[in-house]
């Protein structure tokens, strides 16, 4: 029912309903949207502090244990220099047998005092200059294993210029423990080279006497040597480390080229950097700290996955992001209410004014509208008329047809009598029953007979259906009251006692409706002035 005039009395409050409805939404949206960004604002900078102090605790970590490896390789290479010692300046006379060599070895280990105490120290080896094991503390004869393919006893051997070297972590064929090596070269009085003393650092205690230091820590902590292997990985695994997986280049490339985040912490060179996940090495983002040991060149790296961190972030703050949630959802459910009354308000306005079957307006609203015309044309001296409409012998339809159809028969007349009325002003209610009533501002009798004369004409005309029967004709009879005729409109302005201080909305229905009554005495299907 388009161009329906009961609507725009209501359209304004109903617009500005929609409108608190879309302003309760966007307010919903923007609270929501506004406690989050204030939480994900907080939880970033949290997040980036926390970064900042998972570096610190990396690089903490690798130097904790670079500072251990470090003193374990000083203490080891005070006492290989010692045999060392001992051993060429035997060399010097003749070479040493296995048994003079042993004693050089238990000699010197009774003077140090630190082996005895430094658990983290193995055996000690004396290897000839063809690289077979000739001297080992503990045990006499040691048994003469051939050790030229130790990469500590090849590079000493290859070149001369080295001081000393560090072998990767192995699985001992002396004590079938895992350690790696220091080991300096022994020279001969000519300066050629006379064989070399290694010295055992033991894997496991060596992991014992950090465990210690870093208890309830998680960080994966690898000692490398670069270009050579893996001297030792914490926590320890209980085999050999693969150079392949955690020796990578990916690794060292990146300390290499991290120059933004790398410093000095006393003389060793330190630093920290991201490496982003999927590739060979890292399966995921990871974070590494690292110390380059200056003296001994041994390189200490820790690291954490970034979803590590980010896990015990998220359970660090599970409180602040579990009470954003049910916030959202707190204020998502005040709003949906608050839009649920906008709704409900919405159609209660709706229902309160219009009749629910013929979709027009109700007695009530058009009660109220009348009051509000009178007035105006009372002010403006304009006429108004009213149109009292029945259905003729409705009783007699409902009872051919059923009450069903009769329905459909008052929703039909309904949308005659509306789409009938021109004007913006004009109204139309269903009065009660099978009665309309139509409301015609500023008309007069005259005019008003001419709408009622077309609508009566339209009901005339009109061919009813129901289920796809054809329904009998209907008629209407419609008594009109006016305020004035035409004639006395023209010549209102002249006259000082208006019509509207004499009588009252209720007695121009009250005339309309006995005009109805008369065209009903006088046979129905006519429209009556009274
Ligand atoms: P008259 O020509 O004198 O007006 O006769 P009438 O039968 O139209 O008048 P009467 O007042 O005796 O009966 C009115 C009938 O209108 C009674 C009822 O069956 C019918 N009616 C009232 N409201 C509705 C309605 O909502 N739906 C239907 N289908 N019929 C209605
Ligand atoms: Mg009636
Ligand atoms: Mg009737």
């Amino acid at each position: 029912m388009k161009d329906m005039p009961s609507r725009r009395i209501t359209q304004p409050i109903r617009q500005r309903i929609l409108l608190l409805r879309r302003n309760i939404l966007a307010l919903c949206a923007l609270t929501v949207i506004a406690l989050w960004g204030v939480v994900l604002y907080a939880l970033h900078i949290e997040w980036i502090n926390r970064l900042k102090e998972e570096k610190v605790a990396l690089i903490r970590h690798a130097s904790i244990i670079s500072g251990k490896i470090h003193d374990s390789l000083v203490d080891a290479s005070k006492i290989i220099d010692a045999v060392r010692t001992a051993i060429e300046k035997q060399i010097s006379v003749a070479s040493p047998d296995r048994r003079q060599a042993y004693e050089v070895i238990r000699t010197v280990i009774q003077n140090f005092s630190i082996y005895n105490s430094g658990d983290t120290l193995g055996l000690l080896l004396y290897l000839d200059k063809n690289g077979f094991l000739t001297a080992q503390s503990g045990v006499y004869p040691s048994p003469a294993y051939d050790l030229t393919e130790r990469g500590y006893f090849r590079s000493l051997r290859d070149d001369p210029s080295r001081k000393f070297s560090i072998g990767k972590m192995r699985t001992a064929i002396t004590t079938g423990k895992q350690v790696f090596h220091l080991s300096m070269a022994l020279h001969s009085p000519q300066g050629g080279f006379a064989g070399v003393v290694a010295c055992q650092i033991r894997e496991k205690e060596l992991a014992e006497s950090i465990d210690h230091m870093l208890k309830g820590i998680h960080n994966q902590i690898l000692v490398q040597i670069p270009s050579d292997g893996t001297a030792f990985l914490y926590p320890t695994t209980g085999e050999i480390p693969k150079q392949e997986s955690l020796l990578n280049e990916e690794l060292l490339r990146g300390i290499t080229g991290n120059r933004q985040e790398s410093g000095l912490i006393g003389n060793e060179e330190t630093g920290t950097l991201r490496i982003s996940g999927a590739n060979s090495a890292f399966r995921e983002t990871t974070y590494v700290g690292y110390v380059r040991d200056p003296l001994f060149g041994l390189l200490t790296t820790a690291r954490i996955p970034e979803s590590q961190i980010m896990r015990s972030f998220l359970l660090q703050n599970e409180c602040l992001i579990g009470l954003a949630i049910l916030t959202s959802l707190g204020i998502s459910i005040l709003f949906y209410r608050l839009y649920r009354k906008a709704l409900s308000l919405d159609k209660s306005i709706h229902e309160a004014s219009f009749d629910h079957l013929t979709l027009i307006r109700n007695r009530r609203s058009l009660e109220k509208e009348f009051h509000r015309l009178w007035r105006d044309a009372s002010r403006r001296k304009k006429p108004i008329s009213l149109l009292f409409i029945d259905i003729d012998r409705f009783k007699q339809f409902n009872d051919t047809h059923g009450h069903a159809a009769g329905d459909r028969v008052l929703m039909a007349t309904a949308l005659v009598i509306n789409r009938s009325l021109n004007r913006p002003l004009d109204l139309c209610c269903r009065w009660g029953g099978e009665e309309f009533l139509a409301l015609l501002p500023e008309t007069t009798a005259q005019e008003a007979l001419f709408v009622a004369e077309r609508i009566r004409q339209r009901i005339g005309m009109m061919k009813l259906k129901f289920h796809g029967k054809p329904l009998s004709h209907i008629t209407l009879s419609i008594g009109i009251a006016a305020t004035m005729s035409r004639v006395q409109a023209e010549f209102l302005h002249e006259s000082k006692s208006g019509i509207y201080e004499r009588i009252t909305p209720e007695d121009l229905i009250a005339r309309a409706d006995k005009a109805l009554m008369q065209a009903k005495e006088l046979g129905r299907d006519r429209v009556i002035i009274g």
